[in-house]
């Protein structure tokens, strides 16, 4: 249940805030080695058998996704309800502390991790709060669950049929299950046992995502606005245009708000005026600088890849990248303004750039010579264009082990390097499709000795 779940949600990154001070990423062991199943990242659940209290009245039952729960005199208010596989123990746990259905659900944004436990939580008189786009949103979701479970199934290294419908959805499609929603467009505000919840748009991640703020507490939720990474610009599971300016905008209102806590739906919370303010803006002034730096490299002609290698963060703004990576993001900026054409008229047409490979193969002398050289180019510590040239070898015939081989070593190589989340997962994927070639031709694992 949870690797059907799991495969079908739009996942982001939990991060590792700890209170008043920022962890450093190490990526998870379960996720270290060539080996080590993705899918398991998304099962780690806490063994939490009581809610943290945040501040007074805040309380957090901690997953992949949290759930958080704000407990008035007049009753609670719940903000993000995780993935499905969490939903029941979140409420479980947070159950202690208010044993009665939410008058309010708040959603932060449409992803699978924030939603799933919605009808977990709904009492018959629960009312659902979310931004106004967030029924088109998933809509869109839905749309294409085809491709997002392809994706999701080789990102999160599960194995599962593609155009399954999510059990939302499937609710969603009948009348009666309708959610009970509020739907707001650019601010709402509720109040409830003395408290104020003030909901704002706040697009980033999302084009319906929003965030919470309690006055009374100068508390605000800011859903996945920011974790210890630097933001997922792009994610490889792909997604519509996040734009850079929207995030910058958007933290910036949250920075307006001077709250003393920032609870994330992923991670723990920020606690402090001056750790929340320095966050804040240490992900702004980040993200501003990839932005104008990839915008300028543009308008002097520099091609995305060029970019891609040469924007960096400078020190005092460096984030770890173990779920978004600048490079993407720069490619997502650079792609999300102008799109595909890269101005080559070669690639006007439906015929890939690597179309020419197996003629170019047989005249080198067939996939044996061509995967030596990759083979060779593995030694030398060039991982990537190794792969290229493996898959180069391969395209003229799949069957060259040789190739098959310096394919995987170059994968591994690459996944033991890698501190980040979502590339993990994609190598592990690469890795599991090599090997299961290799099987298919009963070849052994030992890597090339040419
Ligand atoms: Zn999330």
């Amino acid at each position: 249940m949870v690797r059907y779940v799991a495969l079908l949600l739009f996942l982001t990154f939990p991060a590792l805030l700890a209170i008043g001070q920022v962890q450093e990423y190490t990526l998870p062991p379960q996720l270290g080695g060539d080996t080590a199943d993705p899918s398991l990242f998304l099962q780690q659940d806490s063994a939490q058998s009581a809610p943290q209290e945040i501040v007074p009245g805040i309380f957090k039952a901690t997953g992949f996704g949290n759930t958080l729960l704000v407990k008035t005199e007049a009753g609670s208010v719940v903000i993000d309800t995780s993935m499905p596989s969490s939903a029941q123990a979140h409420r479980d746990v947070l159950s202690q502390v208010s044993p009665d259905a939410p008058k309010y659900i708040i959603v932060t944004h449409g992803h699978g991790d924030h939603t799933g436990g919605i009808r977990t939580w709904l009492g018959p008189d629960t009312k659902v709060i979310a931004q106004r786009n967030f029924e088109e949103f998933r809509a869109y979701q839905d749309m294409l669950r085809g491709f997002f479970n392809r994706r999701n199934a080789a990102q999160f290294g599960l194995d599962l049929p593609a155009g399954t419908p999510t059990p939302e959805a499937q609710a969603d499609a009948r009348p009666e299950k309708k959610l009970p929603l509020v739907l707001f467009d650019k601010d709402y505000d509720l109040t409830l046992g003395g408290l104020t919840f003030k909901l704002q748009h706040m697009p980033g991640e999302t084009y319906d995502a929003l965030t919470v703020w309690i006055p009374e507490k100068k508390a605000v939720f800011t859903g996945d606005l920011l974790y210890t990474s630097f933001p997922n610009i792009y994610t490889l599971r792909g997604t519509r245009p996040r734009w850079a300016l929207d995030y910058v905008q958007s933290l910036e209102k949250v920075m307006a708000l001077k709250a003393d806590v920032l609870i994330p739906s992923h991670g723990d919370p920020i606690i402090g005026a001056d750790n929340v303010a320095a966050m804040l803006k240490k992900h702004r002034d980040a993200i501003r600088y990839v932005h104008d730096a990839t915008v300028a490299g543009m308008n002097e002609g520099k091609d995305v890849f060029t970019l891609m290698r040469e924007i960096e963060l400078p020190p005092e703004l460096a984030l770890p990248e173990s779920y978004g990576k600048v490079a993407w993001s720069v490619r997502g900026i650079y792609e999300g303004y102008v799109g595909w054409f890269d101005g080559n008229p070669a690639h006007m047409y439906g015929v890939p750039p690597n179309a020419g490979y197996p003629e170019l193969v047989e005249l080198a002398g067939g996939a044996d010579p061509v995967a030596v050289s990759a083979q060779r180019l593995l030694l030398q510590g060039k991982d990537v264009k190794a792969l290229q040239l493996a898959d180069a070898a391969l395209m003229a015939d799949p069957d060259n082990e040789g190739a098959l081989r310096v394919r995987l070593t170059a994968l591994q190589s690459l996944r033991a390097k890698s501190q980040n989340f979502n590339e993990a997962g994609w190598l592990h994927a690469g890795i599991r499709a090599t090997r299961k070639r290799m099987q298919e031709l009963e070849m052994d694992e030992a890597p090339s000795t040419q």
